[in-house]
């Protein structure tokens, strides 16, 4: 999945759940990478136009993120892929695409033009899926799922950034997460919760900068074909499941601070941390009380 993962367990089986969660993360990769000839994705983007059956995890993971475009009205967008090629994001060889070049690119990008019925899925010809907004979420809820079978009631599951919590620390106190500071290095502060996900978006980690100076991110707003630039740093979401916490993280930094603040508004069962590029903190009611600035960035406005 393109990125460090560091497992920590407790307790008796504590090594026994770590062995199978990393396997886990092996089959989870050979299924739903972009890159590799034989994985699931890849069948799936050469398929040319024709029905391709997935095993139950890869349908499980696109039905999700389908679900997750629709909710997100398009925010969150799985077949961004052929515009994020163009930008150069899949072979670090970046490039800033005409704007014809994003129009042309756009008419191959639509969630609702993929047909998914149970494990069967159908994506047009010239379409591709990409899960790299919601993959490592959804694997942390397995890898969880899998270490707790194992009887381990105590763990730290950090999926490049994407932070699974399985309970308590083993002394029953909170984790304490560091939380990173989008505007260079250190940590904005410390989250102090049990039993969730804390998954981060945001355009300081993969960026590239223009011969004009400006900031490129990774993450592309669907309704332009432009990297985000929307005046927010980043996304931090608080909420039990891991899939839905990387599905929200991508989309709301995509929607930007009224956007986001609009959704959350709507919807239950997650909290967030946005950080704007003028420094400003915003955080929502349920972790107002579990979040604290570090010394460098007391002076944040909150
Ligand atoms: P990270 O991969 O750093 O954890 P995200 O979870 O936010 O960050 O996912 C960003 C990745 O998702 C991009 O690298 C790209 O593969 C893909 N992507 C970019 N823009 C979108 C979008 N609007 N919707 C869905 N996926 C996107
Ligand atoms: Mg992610
Ligand atoms: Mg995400």
């Amino acid at each position: 999945m393109d990125t460090y993962m560091t497992f920590t367990a407790y307790g008796d089986n504590a090594g026994e759940a770590l062995e199978k969660a990393e396997k886990e993360i092996h089959t989870l990769e050979s299924e739903w990478s972009v890159t590799d000839e034989n994985s699931e994705i890849y069948a799936v983007n050469h398929s040319n136009g024709n029905v391709v059956t997935l095993s139950e995890d890869t349908a499980g993971v696109v039905s999700f993120a389908l679900e997750m475009a629709k909710e997100t009205d398009g925010a969150l967008e799985p077949t961004i892929y052929p515009v994020l090629t163009a930008w150069g994001f899949t072979t670090d060889e970046n490039r800033i695409p005409g704007n014809e070049e994003i129009q042309s690119l756009l008419s191959r990008v639509g969630y609702e033009k993929v047909e998914l019925n149970g494990q069967k899925i159908h994506l047009p010809e010239g379409m591709e899926l990409d899960l790299g907004a919601v993959g490592k979420g959804y694997a942390g809820d397995l890898t969880a799922e899998i270490v707790k079978e194992s009887g381990v009631t105590s763990a730290l599951l950090n999926i490049g950034g994407n932070v699974q919590t399985v309970g308590s620390r083993p002394d029953g106190n909170d984790w304490r997460l560091a939380i990173r500071s989008p505007y260079g290095d250190g940590e904005v502060g410390v989250l102090e919760v049990s039993d969730c996900a804390v998954v981060t978006s945001g355009n300081y980690e993969r960026y590239f900068t223009g011969e004009d100076g400006k900031r490129y991110g990774h993450i592309i707003d669907p309704k332009t074909g432009y990297p985000v630039d929307n005046g927010l740093a980043s996304v931090t979401i608080v909420t039990e499941e891991g899939k839905m916490g990387d599905a929200l993280s991508t989309s709301m930094f995509v929607k930007g601070l009224e956007g986001a603040q609009e959704y959350w508004k709507s919807h239950e069962g997650f909290d967030m941390i946005l950080m704007t590029e003028d420094g400003e903190i915003y955080l929502t009611e349920g972790i107002e009380n579990n979040f604290t600035l570090t010394d460098s960035f007391s002076n944040m406005e909150k």
